[in-house]
Order: structure tokens, then C-alpha cells, then sequence
């Protein structure tokens, strides 16, 4: 997966790592500055591989998946979660170039060519083997959906990321792979923390049906829950963690 030592990923990748799954999780620090993270996840039990990668790179993405190859020789899932907000929140009519590409390169076009990669190589192992099953699931945003004019490069890249999840699904189905998007709403991480005065005042306001912050536990069971196939013949469908927030009240 990607991302996993901190946030929403180290919240799938301890789920997973429960789950009896071993793990790969990448990031863009270093590796003893994610040491701490590390020890949890392998006290899940899980043999735990880092691979210190800017999804945005070409080069670092093939670097991680031969070294997943070489460290483990299979790859049953991929959890595309890594992701960026905006260095800085900037109005539509003001954004720079040079944020919409960054933003719209870690958040879009790694993991669509990250999935490429992924999927060549399950299509390999679905072949030789016609027992294996894998799956993808990406993990979007309410950002997909709803516009936030001091972030439209983060709505764009989340936006394009979920008609990744449909363009995969529909490529991937004949071998059996299915994809998913896992759509959070408001969890309380590093990234949400600049706003997280604006945000406990919105949930307290009724922002959400259920008036609490997500954590990166609830994302991890719903994306556990799918790649243990508990949600069979959904692929390309959406599943939102989101307390409701999406739900339109009156
Ligand atoms: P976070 O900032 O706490 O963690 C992000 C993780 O992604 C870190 O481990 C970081 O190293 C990694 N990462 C970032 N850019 C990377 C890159 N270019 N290459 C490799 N790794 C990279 O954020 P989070 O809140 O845990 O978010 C995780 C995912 O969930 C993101 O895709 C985010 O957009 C999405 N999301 C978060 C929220 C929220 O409220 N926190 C809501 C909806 C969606």
C-alpha cells in the first residue's frame, strides 16, 4: 500500500496487518523516521516492508514494487492511500501551476500508474494460477464530490482518482480483480489538523449525521471488510466513510 505509517494508511495497514496480511507501506521519510510506526505494524504480527517512495516519481514507484516483488514474490492487494493536500489553500482564482501539478501528480497519476503496474502483475499471477485472488481499493475523498473552491486541485486529483477506480474495474473484471474506492469524510489526522478548530465546530453544528470526527480505525475496517471480500459483486462501487456527511438534509 501506500502511505501506512502515519494517518488513514496506518489505520488500513494495522487492519490489514490483524488481518494476517503481511505489508508493504511506503512514505516520503525516511526510514528511521517512521521507526516507531514500524514496530505497530509488525506487532500486528505482519512481516513489514518500507520502501521510502514519492509516488509521483516514475522511477520510485518501480522501485517499490520490485522490491515488493523480490521481498515477497506475490501481491495480493493494493491499497492506493498516500496522498497530498496543497501546500498551501489557495483560491481558484489564484492557484499556481506549479501546486495544481504536484497535487494532481502524488494524488492522481502515481496511483493510476502505480494500479497500472499493480495490475500487470496480477494479471501474471491470475494466470498461473486461476485460484489466486486480488483486489484494488483507492481511497478518495468527500473532495471527489464536493467543491471546495480553496482547493480545487485536491477535489481535481480526488475527482479523476474515482473515474480511476471505474476505468479499473471495468478493465480488470475479466480477471477477476475488483477494484474499489473507499471515500472518507472528515478524519482526524496530520493533514486535517491546520483545520481542525473550523472542522469540531462544523461537526458540533451538525455537519455530519454522526457527530464525531472519523478515525483512521473506521477507514481501516471498511477497507479491510473489502479485501477480505466481504462486499462481493460491488466492484467500481464507492463505499463512504463519512459519518453521513454526504447524505442531502432538508
Ligand atoms: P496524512 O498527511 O496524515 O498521511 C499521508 C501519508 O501519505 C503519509 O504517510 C505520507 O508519507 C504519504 N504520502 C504523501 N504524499 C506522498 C507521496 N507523494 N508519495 C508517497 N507517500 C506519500 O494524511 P491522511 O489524512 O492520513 O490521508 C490519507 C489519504 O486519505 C490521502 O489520500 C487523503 O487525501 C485521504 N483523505 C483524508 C481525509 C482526512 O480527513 N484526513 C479525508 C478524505 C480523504
Amino acid at each position: 500500500m501506500t502511505g501506512g505509517t502515519r494517518g488513514i494508511g496506518f489505520g488500513i495497514a494495522a487492519r490489514l496487518g490483524a488481518e494476517r496480511f503481511d505489508l508493504a507501506v511506503c512514505g516520503v521519510r525516511a526510514r528511521d523516521e517512521v521507526a516507531g510506526p514500524l514496530r505497530g505494524l509488525e506487532a500486528t504480527g505482519a512481516k513489514v516492508l518500507y520502501v521510502e517512495a514519492d509516488i509521483g516519481a516514475r522511477e520510485a514507484r518501480e522501485r517499490l514494487v520490485s522490491a515488493v516483488r523480490s521481498e515477497f514474490g506475490r501481491l495480493d492487494v493494493l491499497v492506493n492511500n498516500a496522498g497530498m493536500a496543497p501546500r498551501r489553500r489557495a483560491d481558484v482564482l489564484e492557484v499556481s501551476e506549479e501546486s495544481f501539478e504536484e497535487v494532481v501528480r502524488a494524488n492522481l497519476q502515481g496511483p493510476y500508474f502505480l494500479t497500472q503496474a499493480c495490475a500487470r502483475w496480477m494479471i501474471e499471477q491470475r494466470k498461473e494460477n486461476p485460484d489466486w485472488h486480488g483486489s484494488i481499493v483507492n481511497v478518495s475523498s468527500m473532495s471527489a464530490t464536493f467543491a471546495s473552491t480553496n482547493r480545487g486541485e485536491y477535489c481535481i486529483s480526488k475527482a479523476g482518482l474515482s473515474m480511476a477506480t471505474k476505468l479499473w474495474a471495468a478493465r480488470l473484471g475479466e480477471f477477476g480483480i475488483p477494484v474499489y474506492e473507499v471515500s472518507p469524510g472528515i478524519v482526524k489526522t496530520d493533514m486535517t489538523a491546520p483545520v481542525e478548530g473550523k472542522y469540531d465546530e462544523l461537526i458540533e453544528g451538525g455537519l455530519t449525521i454522526e457527530r464525531r470526527w472519523g478515525t483512521p480505525d473506521d477507514v481501516g475496517r471498511a477497507v479491510a471488510a473489502l479485501v477480505r471480500g466481504d462486499f462481493p459483486y460491488s466492484t467500481g462501487n464507492v463505499v463512504h466513510v463519512d459519518g453521513g456527511l454526504g447524505v442531502p438534509r432538508l
